[in-house]
């Protein structure tokens, strides 16, 4: 009895763990869509971890670059491979300000990413289970752990404010 209840104790206390750094990773992700919201990008912002070490951050910079592909998924994927000299990236957390569009969902799998953490859904492209679900299909071969909803209330703002201000 008391061993079931100690195991319950620290199975409870890991996850409150997870949480944590869900939160934190995801705070840090939004500090990324900042920068791209400071330079006229819509603000998306990424960040991998790996063993809970942070492996590649990147925000959104499609303008920018003159790049189509230029989301901060793809870039924070780029990174981390680079960084850990391969591109299977098996283990590795993605934590995004707002849920993946097909692009970088079909990215993500082709990488191996073990989970992706998405802050606000995205009912126009989001591909994490809105209007498709790349990240967990039965027809590929790799599937994705997904948490979704994490500070989504600040990611939705970030973007609502961006494309109110450039309305206005
Ligand atoms: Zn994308």
């Amino acid at each position: 009895m008391f061993r079931h209840k100690t195991c319950r104790n620290i199975k409870k206390r890991l996850q409150t763990m997870h949480d944590n750094n869900n939160i934190k990773f995801m705070q840090f992700a939004l500090e990324e869509a900042q920068k791209a919201y400071r330079i006229g990008e819509v603000p998306v912002g990424a960040v991998i971890a790996k063993n809970d070490q942070v492996i590649a951050a990147a925000y959104n910079l499609r303008e920018q670059s003159n790049d189509p592909t230029a989301h901060a998924e793809i870039l924070a994927l780029r990174q981390a491979a680079q960084k850990l000299g391969g591109w299977r990236l098996s283990g590795a957390k993605l934590y995004v300000s707002i849920e993946p569009c097909p692009m970088c969902a079909g990215a993500m799998v082709l990488a191996r990413i073990s989970a992706l953490i998405y802050g606000a859904d995205d009912p126009k492209w989001g591909a994490a289970g809105s209007i498709f679900n790349i990240v967990q299909n039965n027809k590929l071969n790799h599937r994705i752990e997904v948490i979704s909803g994490v500070l989504a209330g600040s990611s939705r703002k970030l973007i609502k404010n961006f494309f109110a201000e450039k309305r206005g």
